[in-house]
C-alpha cells in the first residue's frame, strides 16, 4: 500500500521578532494560513521549512510544494485561534545552523513554511508528582506542559539555561518547584540536571515525566529512570531534541538507528 501523501505546508508570516531572553528568540506569526489548527496545540511539535536567502516567496511556495527545502523540528509555543497567531521560540545558538539563522534575522514580513502540529506530548495529567526536566530548545514544551497541568499538581522542574537572564516567567502550578540551573557552553556536555534529579528526594505514588534535551543528558536520564528508578514507560515523556556536533537530520538518523538496535 502507498504511503498517504502528506499535504503541502503551509506559508506563515512573521508578524514580529524578538529576543525574548539573551538566548531565545520568540518569533510570532500572523494571518489567514493559521487558520483550522486544533486549539490546545501549544507544547506539540512541528516541521519547519526554511527558505533560502532572498528566495521569493512565491519561488519558496513552489519549492515547498514540489522541492524539499530545509526541514527542522520545533515546538508551537502558543495557538491563538482568535487573532490567528502563534509563537514559536527559537534557542539562537548563531548562524551555525539554518533555523537559528533564520531566527536570528527573522523581521515582519518574513516567511517560512509550517507543517504540524503533531499531537501534545502529554494529553492526561493523572499524577501524584510530575518530574520535568528541559534545556532550553525544550523549554517551549516544559512550560506547555506546567501551563496545562492541573492547578493542584504538586512536583519539580529542572531548567537549565545559558545565562540567568534566560530565566523565563512560566504559569507553573503553584506546587510545582522551579530549578534554574546555568550552563554557559551548551556546546559542553553537561551532567547539571542528572546531578540534580538523583540527589532529590523522591516522593512516593506516580511520577509523570516531561523531559527533553540535549541527547546526551537524555540518553543517561532515560537509563536512570528506567533501569534505576524503573518508572513505567507509559508514564514518562522523555525525548533528545538535538545533539552536540550533529545537524538535526544526523541527530534523527541516530535516534533511528538506536531505536531500530
Ligand atoms: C520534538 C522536537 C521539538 C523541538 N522544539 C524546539 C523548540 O521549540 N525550540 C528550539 O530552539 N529547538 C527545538 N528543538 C530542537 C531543534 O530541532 C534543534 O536544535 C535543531 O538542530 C535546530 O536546527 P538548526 O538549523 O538551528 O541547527 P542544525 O543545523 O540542526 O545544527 C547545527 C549545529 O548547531 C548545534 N545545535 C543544534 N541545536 C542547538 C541548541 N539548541 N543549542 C546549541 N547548539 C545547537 C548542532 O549540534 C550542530 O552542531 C526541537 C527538537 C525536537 C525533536
Amino acid at each position: 500500500m502507498s504511503k498517504p501523501q502528506r499535504p503541502t505546508p503551509r506559508v506563515l508570516t512573521v508578524k514580529n521578532a524578538y529576543h525574548l531572553t539573551p538566548n531565545m528568540i520568540r518569533v510570532t506569526f500572523q494571518g489567514e494560513e493559521l487558520a483550522n489548527i486544533y486549539e490546545g496545540c501549544a507544547g506539540a511539535n512541528c516541521k519547519i521549512f526554511l527558505p533560502a536567502v532572498g528566495q521569493s516567496r512565491e519561488d519558496f511556495a513552489q519549492e515547498l510544494a514540489t522541492g524539499r527545502p530545509t526541514v527542522r523540528t520545533y515546538t508551537v509555543r502558543a495557538y491563538r485561534a482568535d487573532v490567528m497567531e502563534m509563537d514559536i521560540d527559537f534557542v539562537d545558538h548563531g548562524d551555525n545552523g539554518p533555523a537559528s539563522r533564520w531566527a536570528c534575522s527573522a523581521k515582519t514580513g518574513d516567511f517560512m513554511g509550517f507543517r504540524g502540529p503533531s499531537e501534545v506530548k502529554i494529553k492526561d495529567f493523572y499524577a501524584d508528582w510530575y518530574l520535568v526536566a528541559a534545556d532550553m530548545s525544550a523549554l517551549p514544551v516544559a512550560s506547555a506542559a506546567l501551563e496545562a497541568m492541573p492547578r493542584d499538581a504538586k512536583g519539580v522542574a529542572i531548567f537549565e539555561v545559558t545565562c540567568a537572564e534566560d530565566k523565563q516567567s512560566i504559569d507553573a502550578p503553584a506546587g510545582v518547584e522551579i530549578q534554574w540551573l546555568v550552563h554557559a557552553d551548551p556546546h559542553q556536555a553537561s551532567t547539571a540536571q542528572e546531578d540534580f534529579i538523583r540527589a532529590m528526594d523522591w516522593p512516593t505514588g506516580v511520577c509523570q515525566t516531561c523531559i527533553a534535551g540535549e541527547s546526551g543528558v537524555i540518553k543517561s536520564l532515560r537509563g536512570f529512570l528506567a533501569k534505576e528508578v524503573k518508572l513505567p514507560r507509559e508514564d514518562v515523556y522523555i525525548s533528545g531534541y538535538w545533539k552536540i556536533g550533529l545537524i538535526e537530520d544526523e541527530h534523527q538518523k541516530m535516534k533511528r538507528a538506536e531505536a531500530a538496535a
